[in-house]
C-alpha cells in the first residue's frame, strides 16, 4: 500500500527537460488527511512563454511526421504509463481523494485513450473535388492546427489531460498542458512517462493556478485552446482568447435523469446511485436531479436512499475499494452542505445522508445524500453541486418532465430509464443535451464524440471528432491539364 507521507515535487517540463520557476510555489494537501502531498511551481508568464516556445519549435518537425510514427509514440507512452499505473493512481488519490481502485480505473482508461488515438492518427483522410472546368482537380487536405494549450480541472486529472494530449499529438500538433493546481503530482508522474517516449517539445507541462492558465491561453503563438473546467472560467477564457484562436470548451452543467412508470426500477436505482455518487459526485456528467413518474416514485426513492446508505465512505488510500472518498476542495464540500440546507429550506426531505462523516474529520468526507420531493426552485434542481448530493422530484406527464429537464443551464448529459420504445425515442430526441444515455449511465465512451451544448460549451472530445478538432482544412487547386 502506498505511504500516506509521500510528497511529490513537480517541475515544469518543456523542451524535453525539467525546469524550475521564477515564481513561487503551490502546496497541495491531501483532502482526506490535510497532509502535504505535492509542491509545484506557480509558473509566471515568462515560464509559460518558454514552454510555448518549445512547443512552437517542436511543431516545425512534429507536423511533418508520418501518422504511423506519431502512432508509435502514443503506443509507447501507453506502455510507459502502464508501468506506472500504481504511482499515478496513488498520486491521484493523495491529492484528489477518489478511492485507489477508482483512480487505477481512471489511469487504465487514460491508457485506452492513448491506444485509441494512436490508431485513429492513421485514419485522417482528405477529399478530391471535381472542378467545373477541364484540367483542374481540387484536393482538400487536413493539417494540424498548431501548438495547443490544454487546460484541465482536477476531477479526472489524468484522463482529461489524456484526451487532449492524445487527440492533439495524433493530429500532428504539439501541446502545452496546464494541470489543475489541486492535482499537480499525478501530472508529474505522467510527464516522466512523456520524457522517455516523445521527442522534446511535443508534450510540455507548466504548473500553476488561474493566472498561469490565463497567460497560456492569451499567448499569441497558441493556435488552439482546449479547455475543460467550470462555466465561470470557460466564459473568462472565451473573453480572453483572441478571435483567431481555435477554442473548445467542455464545461459543467446540471445533468437530469428521467425515470418513467415503464422503467426497470432496480436498474434505474443502481444507475442513479452510481452516477450520482461516483467520484463523490465530482463528475461533470454526474446526475444532479432526478424526475420520477408518480406510479414508481415511492419505490424509486426508497431504493435510492437504501443504495446511498449502503455506500462505503472512507479514505481511499487506506480502503482502496471504498465507494466514496474525500471531496477534493473545501469549496465544493461547503457548497454541498449549502445545497442540502437550501433543499431543506425549500421543504425537501433528506432521505439518505445529510452531512459530514464525523469520525473522518478533518478530512472532507460527506455521506452520499438524497433529498426527495425537491421543488424546481431548490438549488440542487438547477445548479451544479459537484458533490455527493442528488435531488428527486415526482412528475405526472412525460412532456412536463422533459421540459423541466431541459430548463436548467447547460446541456452536457441526460439520462433516462424506460422500457417503452416510444418513450425511449421521445426522450432521446427531445432531451437537449450533447449526450443522452438510456437505460445506462455511462454517457461517454472513447470512440463516440462527447461534448456539451449551450452553457456547457462547444467542441467534441473522444471519437474521431476529438482528433478532427486539432486539424484545419487546406484546399489545393491544381491545374494539371489532364482531361
Ligand atoms: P476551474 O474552471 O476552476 O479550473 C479549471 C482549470 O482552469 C484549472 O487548471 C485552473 O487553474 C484553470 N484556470 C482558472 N482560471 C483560469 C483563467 N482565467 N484562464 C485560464 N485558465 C484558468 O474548474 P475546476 O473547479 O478545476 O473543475 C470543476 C469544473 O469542471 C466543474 O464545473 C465541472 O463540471 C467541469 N468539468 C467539465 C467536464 C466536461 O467534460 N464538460 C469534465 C470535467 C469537469
Amino acid at each position: 500500500m502506498p505511504t500516506q507521507h509521500h510528497v511529490t515535487t513537480c517541475r515544469n517540463f518543456y523542451a524535453g527537460a525539467w525546469h524550475g520557476t521564477s515564481g513561487n510555489r503551490i502546496e497541495r494537501h491531501n483532502p482526506a488527511t490535510a497532509e502535504l502531498v505535492a509542491v509545484a511551481p506557480r509558473s509566471s508568464a515568462d515560464d509559460v512563454g518558454q514552454a510555448v516556445a518549445a512547443a512552437v519549435a517542436a511543431f516545425r518537425s512534429w507536423r511533418r511526421t508520418l501518422p504511423v510514427e506519431r502512432s508509435q509514440h502514443l503506443h509507447e507512452l501507453a506502455r510507459a504509463s502502464a508501468e506506472r499505473v500504481d504511482d499515478m493512481a496513488a498520486a491521484i488519490t493523495r491529492e484528489q481523494g477518489k478511492p485507489l481502485d477508482e483512480a487505477r480505473g481512471e489511469v487504465r482508461k487514460f491508457i485506452t485513450a492513448l491506444h485509441y488515438y494512436a490508431e485513429e492518427a492513421q485514419r485522417v483522410f482528405g477529399r478530391t473535388i471535381p472542378n467545373d472546368s477541364p484540367g483542374f482537380t481540387s484536393i482538400v487536405e487536413k493539417e494540424p492546427i498548431g501548438p495547443v494549450a490544454g487546460i484541465v480541472p482536477w476531477n479526472y486529472p489524468i484522463e482529461l489531460i489524456g484526451w487532449k494530449l492524445a487527440g492533439a499529438t495524433a493530429a500532428g500538433c504539439t501541446i502545452v498542458i496546464k494541470p489543475s493546481e489541486y492535482t499537480p503530482g499525478c501530472a508529474q508522474v505522467l510527464s516522466e512517462c512523456v520524457e522517455s517516449t516523445f521527442p522534446p517539445g511535443v508534450v510540455n507541462f507548466v504548473y500553476g493556478d488561474g493566472s498561469t492558465g490565463q497567460a497560456l491561453v492569451a499567448h499569441p503563438a497558441i493556435a488552439k485552446v482546449a479547455f475543460t473546467g467550470s462555466m465561470r472560467t470557460g466564459q473568462a477564457i472565451f473573453r480572453t482568447v483572441s478571435g483567431i484562436t481555435g477554442l473548445s470548451l467542455e464545461l459543467g452543467g446540471s445533468c437530469p435523469m428521467i425515470v418513467t412508470d415503464r422503467a426497470d426500477i432496480p436498474a434505474a436505482v443502481a444507475g442513479a446511485a452510481r452516477r450520482s455518487f461516483r467520484n463523490a459526485g465530482q463528475i461533470c456528467i454526474a446526475i444532479n436531479r432526478i424526475y420520477v413518474q408518480e406510479g414508481v416514485y415511492d419505490e424509486f426513492v426508497d431504493g435510492l436512499a437504501a443504495a446511498a446508505d449502503a455506500l462505503k465512505v472512507a479514505d481511499g488510500l487506506r480502503v482502496p475499494s471504498a465507494d466514496v472518498g474525500a471531496l477534493t476542495m473545501a469549496e465544493t464540500y461547503q457548497r454541498t452542505l449549502d445545497h442540502i440546507a437550501d433543499a431543506r429550506a425549500h421543504g425537501a426531505a433528506v432521505v439518505a445522508g445529510g452531512g459530514p462523516v464525523d469520525d473522518l474529520s478533518p478530512g472532507l468526507f460527506l455521506r452520499p445524500t438524497v433529498v426527495a420531493d425537491a421543488p424546481d426552485a431548490a438549488l440542487v434542481m438547477h445548479e451544479e453541486t459537484f458533490g455527493p448530493l442528488v435531488g428527486v422530484a415526482p412528475f405526472a406527464d412525460l412532456d412536463d418532465a422533459i421540459g423541466r429537464a431541459n430548463s436548467a443551464p447547460g446541456g452536457l448529459a441526460a439520462y433516462a430509464y424506460t422500457n417503452d420504445t416510444h418513450e425511449t425515442f421521445t426522450l432521446a430526441r427531445e432531451l437537449d443535451f450533447g449526450n443522452v444515455a438510456v437505460n445506462n449511465v455511462d454517457a461517454g465512451i472513447i470512440n463516440a464524440p462527447y461534448g456539451g451544448r449551450r452553457e456547457s460549451g462547444f467542441g467534441s472530445e473522444h471519437g474521431h471528432e476529438g482528433l478532427e478538432s486539432y486539424l484545419q482544412l487546406k484546399h489545393i487547386r491544381l491545374r494539371h491539364g489532364a482531361q
